[in-house]
């Protein structure tokens, strides 16, 4: 839901309580210039008789004003909660709850009319609540590292078999903790903030993973290679530093991070995203010869083939080799390529 949404009904709700507070409020009044009685209509001062109601209309008028407003007011808070918790992932502690506003009858409400369920003691969740989410808030902990890349909206190769938490105390059975914390939560679900997880990542995962997550960081402007250096000091964070130097904010793909990282591992001259006159922008130049393009799903499209073909020609009829790879040789296959990229490189093709 949209922080617009989210506002419009918090706005209408609040309307709707504040119509019905006044309503109450003024009962008294219109008990004392109301005298109702069943099956007759209600005559107002001015229209009717000017004595105090008797108990029997007071407790009639009771059943008819009150209690509807009750259940509505009751609804109403119910509602209320059910999109708060939306809003902040589906999941959630009660005391998180609590201190956005809500009481812990407007939570019994809410379970009470199935539109959330208590998972244990002091954990709600809203069906279908996503169960990376709900495994970070039973273990009272934040997403993080390589469980927080998707919900930063960072590019990811491989989901991690176990939870990567931020976890300030204790520990839960099957999950990787981190404990270092430099910035607070920035987003509403139970995630935690975006240099924590580049930090956590920069230090536990594979080099591979955690530069495609800086990587796709660093293209949406969203961090920079200095601050995290920053954030990383001394001889423990010297690994981490080291894949700092591997991402530079060229990619265009996951897999084109993937592939960088490989032809550099091999000390091939690498260059990416080059402007050849007459080509165009290439995924990458080897050794200044060999133009290697990695090809996403739209290189299938009849206009991209076409498209293809005219730029392969153009680059052999300047003189360069071209190899094209797809995601699953790259990332499931890497020797092979490396392999095919080398006997290029090295002319030695054998026919
Ligand atoms: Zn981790």
């Amino acid at each position: 839901m949209t922080d617009l949404s989210q506002d419009a009904i918090l706005l209408l709700l609040r309307a709707s309580q504040a119509f019905l507070l006044a309503a109450l409020l003024d009962f008294p009044t219109f008990a004392w210039r109301c005298r109702w009685q069943p099956g007759e209509s209600c005559r107002h001062a001015g229209t009717g008789a000017q004595t105090r109601g008797d108990s029997a209309a007071w407790f009639c008028t009771w059943l008819i004003w009150i209690l509807p407003a009750g259940a509505m007011v009751g609804s109403a808070g119910s509602m209320d909660v059910t999109s708060y918790l939306k809003y902040a992932g589906s999941v959630a502690r009660t005391a998180t709850l609590r201190k956005a506003g809500f009481s812990d009858r407007n939570i019994r409400v809410a379970i009470g009319a199935g539109q959330m369920r208590r998972l244990r003691h002091g954990v709600v969740a809203l069906p279908g609540a996503a169960p990376d989410l709900v495994g970070a808030v039973l273990a009272n902990g934040l997403l993080s590292c390589g469980s927080a890349s998707t919900h930063h909206r960072l590019w990811r190769l491989h989901q991690p078999t176990a939870l990567h938490l931020l976890c300030r105390h204790g520990a839960a059975k099957d999950v990787v903790v981190h404990r270092e914390t430099v910035v607070p939560q920035d987003v509403p679900w139970p995630v935690a903030g975006l240099t924590d997880v580049l930090l956590h990542g920069l230090r536990c995962l594979p080099e591979v993973e955690a530069a495609i997550m800086v990587e796709s960081a660093l293209l949406q402007g969203r961090t920079t290679l200095d601050y995290l250096r920053g954030h990383l000091p001394g001889n423990r964070n010297g690994a981490a530093r080291r894949v700092l130097d591997l991402v530079d904010g060229t990619a265009g793909s996951p897999i084109e991070v993937v592939a960088r990282l490989l032809f550099r591992s091999e000390g091939m001259f690498v260059q990416t995203q080059v402007d050849l006159p007459g080509i165009g922008i290439v995924d990458f130049l080897l050794e200044g010869f060999l133009i290697v393009e990695l090809d996403g799903e739209t290189h299938l499209q009849p206009r991209q083939v076409k498209k293809d073909r005219l730029r392969n020609n153009a680059s052999t009829l300047d003189g360069y080799a071209v190899l094209r790879y797809g995601y699953a040789q790259v990332v499931y296959n890497p020797q092979k390529v490396v392999d095919e990229v080398w006997q290029v490189l090295r002319g030695r093709v054998v026919r």
